[in-house]
């Protein structure tokens, strides 16, 4: 295990190493378009922490494909959900008559997710999926179903791949632990 020394008093601990990621997002793909057989598909990005994500995988899935974006906020500056999930940006273009993936960088609790399946639903889509890279199945509050998952993780706050904590660290190219000295 190694790590890199960010601030003073932070070190990013790897959980997930880039190599790991890159694997697992090209099996991802491969998954969502075998069973999508050459149909158009959204991929809905859920901002900001699932752009890096969706931007590897978007790349591994061989599909007509029409990306979107949706922003949300459900964390502060710290490390603990509010609960509230707010929009801060909608999607460009309708859904309806479309098959739909909702691409999350993780499901936590499951409030976001659950929330924004509702919302979805209420605009006459096909199908609604989840591809989540990560899922903390240890902190549910809300039973959510994720289609296509790249790993389970224990319950640690993680940053990385698109991930932050107070804005920083979105840029690391893996998946790590913040620990503070
Ligand atoms: P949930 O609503 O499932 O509790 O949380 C979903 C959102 O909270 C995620 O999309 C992510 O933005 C944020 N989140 C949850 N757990 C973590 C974590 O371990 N690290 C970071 N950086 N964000 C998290």
């Amino acid at each position: 295990m190694w790590y890199a020394r960010l601030a003073m008093s932070e070190r990013i601990v790897t959980m997930i190493t880039a190599e790991a990621i890159a694997e697992r997002v090209a099996e991802l793909g491969k998954q969502i378009q075998h069973d999508h057989k050459g149909e158009p598909v959204v991929l809905i990005c859920v901002l900001k922490g699932s752009f890096v994500f969706a931007a590897d995988l978007a790349r591994a899935i061989d599909l007509p494909l029409r990306i979107d974006f949706l922003g949300t906020r459900s964390y502060g500056e710290g490390t603990e959900s509010s609960g509230v999930v707010q929009i801060t940006q909608d999607l460009s273009k309708p859904i309806n008559g479309e098959h739909v993936i909702v691409v999350e960088d993780i499901v936590d609790t499951g409030l976001t997710i659950a929330h924004l399946i509702d919302l979805l639903r209420t605009r006459n889509p096909l199908s609604v999926k989840v591809c989540s890279l990560l899922h903390k199945p240890a902190r549910a509050k809300v039973q959510v179903t994720v289609d296509y998952l790249g790993f389970t993780i224990e319950d640690k706050f993680v940053v990385g791949y698109g991930l932050d904590f107070a804005e920083r660290y979105r840029n690391l190219p893996y998946i790590g632990v913040v620990e503070h000295a």
